[in-house]
């Protein structure tokens, strides 16, 4: 064990695109096997931990008014499960820097966690091994994992059995909507409409083809491989999604999707240049409320200062 720190812990920690995500039928547990290509995005939330009295949170940014500050926070749950591990109270004030568009698909409330994991244990000078903390992520939620990991990693099971992969650099403009999409209201409608269609569910399998294409840096073949399974059922429960990923499209994407379960929407493109044209259109257009441009990979969560 390290000298504990007494003063501020600031912890910076992406967003994720996934650039496939395979989805399986509806276990008997209604947890959906998943087979997820993740790209950690230079679009990040800071999460600062200081020394307080007893477990508090406060939030600051566009979308703070949406994010709980109770122990629903995964950020304060993180802090909670690492202090239980060790016997410890959970004794700091935890201020999250929100930039991540909340409920967006982006896992925002994942990153957190993570964030909150590794400022708390710097801050509470424990130097936890990392496989240690990688379980801790893990009980929090299926992308919490990635969150802490960053980078670029196929991920399977519900999500959290990570393998880092290869991958060039990408450029990317996100539209993020007005509201969010509740996950599990997502998945439901992925069920409901695999089962309307009369539609078996194949087994999810990572593509080797987008893989391949993930590791060359080829934003051409990248772009022709993208894959969301959840994009339909998002589209369904959001019509106006179909707008903005045509506007994107129009304004010279290579490719668009909708991130994760939405509603955030990812426009791959080839370059800086390329990228503010597609914010000018998806802005001409008014079929978002925000964009953010950004790169991936990025590393995973880092100790910003202590
Ligand atoms: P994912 O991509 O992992 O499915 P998401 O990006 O769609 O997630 P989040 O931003 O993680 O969604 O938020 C989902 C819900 O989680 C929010 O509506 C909120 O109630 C709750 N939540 C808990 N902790 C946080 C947090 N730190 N930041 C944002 N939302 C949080």
């Amino acid at each position: 064990m390290t000298a504990p720190a007494t003063r501020a812990v600031t912890v910076r920690v992406p967003a994720k695109v996934n650039v496939q995500l395979a989805v399986g039928a509806a276990r008997p547990d209604g947890f959906h096997d998943l087979a997820n290509v993740f790209l950690a995005v230079s679009l990040f939330d800071e999460v600062t931990a200081t020394p307080a009295e007893a477990l508090t949170v406060s939030c600051a940014g566009p979308d703070a008014d949406q994010v709980p500050l109770d122990r629903s926070n995964l950020a304060a749950r993180a802090a909670e499960l690492l202090a239980a591990r060790h016997g410890i109270e959970p004794a700091v004030h935890l201020h999250i820097a929100k930039n991540i568009p909340v409920a967006g698909g982006m896992a925002g409330g994942s990153a957190d966690g993570a964030a909150a994991l590794l400022a708390c244990d710097t801050l509470w000078g424990l130097d936890s091994p990392r496989e240690e903390l990688l379980d801790i992520c893990a009980e929090l939620g299926s992308d919490v994992p990635f969150s802490f990991v960053g980078g670029a990693a196929l991920g399977t099971g519900r999500g959290e059995l990570l393998v880092p992969v290869e991958a060039g650099t990408f450029h990317w403009v996100f539209a993020v909507a007005d509201g969010g999409l509740s996950t599990p209201a997502v998945f439901r409608e992925f069920d409901r409409l695999a089962e309307a269609e009369g539609r078996a569910v194949p087994e999810p399998v990572a593509s080797p083809v987008l893989l391949a294409a993930l590791a060359s840096g080829d934003a051409g073949a990248l772009g022709a491989s993208l894959t969301n399974d959840l994009q339909a059922a998002a589209v369904s429960l959001r019509p106006s999604l179909a707008a903005t990923l045509d506007a994107g499209l129009g304004g010279g994407a290579v490719a668009a999707l909708v991130s994760g379960s939405g509603p955030t929407t990812a426009f791959l493109v080839a370059d800086e240049v390329a990228a503010a044209k597609v914010v000018a259109a998806l802005e001409g257009a008014g079929v978002c409320r925000a964009t953010r441009v950004a790169v991936g990979p990025v590393p995973g969560a880092v100790v910003l200062s202590a």
